[in-house]
């Protein structure tokens, strides 16, 4: 299982030979450097509407034909542009290519944010990605929930968490290592910051307070285009 990072919330991870590219915000994102061209997905699951994660999704379907994961509201909204799209909600899992797609819930909105009138985009939500290879959760924007502990640490049991740490909009470094600590994968990559001012972090800090905290699970902080291999 490959995870590669993209800057801010956008990671492609490739398991079994399927290519799940998540949150792509690519084109706009001030610390991308790959061109949006290069992404050749078979699934885009997408967290929320908001412009900096919903991003270059609806491009990237229209050019490769990838299938558009979503909540119910955010699918609508997609096949209405003509694309190929699958709606989820929370608690829900498909399978696909044999990896599979459990969307889980996140403290966060949703609303559709980059056309003229704001619209409902549904729930905000996060992916747990599952494949014989591990197990995934990515968080996508969220402040810390019980259920972390309750739902996603004692029944899902993700391997690897992808967890924001930027603040002011999702959890900072403290509320993410209390989140480390009560999903307890064996790996945390941090993610969310670093990409505008407001959400500057340094990932050093979240890797020591989870290294204080969690000793069993390791901080994997990677660069912007660098990948993670499970
Ligand atoms: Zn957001």
């Amino acid at each position: 299982m490959r995870i590669q990072w993209f800057g801010h919330s956008a990671f492609e991870i490739t398991s079994s030979d399927t290519r799940i590219l998540l949150d792509p915000f690519i084109s706009n994102n001030p610390v991308c450097s790959t061109a949006v061209e290069e992404f050749e997905p078979d699934v885009i699951c997408v967290t929320h509407g908001h412009a900096d994660h919903l991003g270059d999704a609806m491009e990237i379907a229209e050019r490769t034909g990838a299938l558009l994961i979503a909540n119910h509201e955010l699918s609508v909204f997609f096949s209405r542009q003509g694309l190929e799209s699958t709606g989820m909600n929370i608690g829900g899992k498909i399978s696909i290519d044999g990896v599979g797609i459990r969307m889980v819930d996140a403290k966060h909105s949703s609303d559709i944010d980059f056309t003229e009138e704001v619209t409902s985009g549904g729930s905000a939500c996060g992916f747990i990605i599952e494949s014989r290879e591990g197990k995934v959760y990515h968080a996508g924007d969220t402040g810390l929930f019980a259920d972390m502990r309750d739902v996603i640490g004692e029944i899902y049991r993700p391997d690897i968490a992808l967890l924001p740490i930027g603040d002011r909009y999702t959890m900072g470094p403290e509320d993410a290592a209390v989140a480390a600590g009560w999903i307890k994968p064996e790996k945390v990559l941090p993610m969310h910051y670093n990409t505008f001012p407001v959400i500057e972090q340094n990932p050093e800090v979240f890797a020591e307070l989870v290294e204080r905290t969690s000793p069993r699970t390791e901080v994997v902080i990677l660069d912007v285009g660098g990948f993670y291999e499970y």
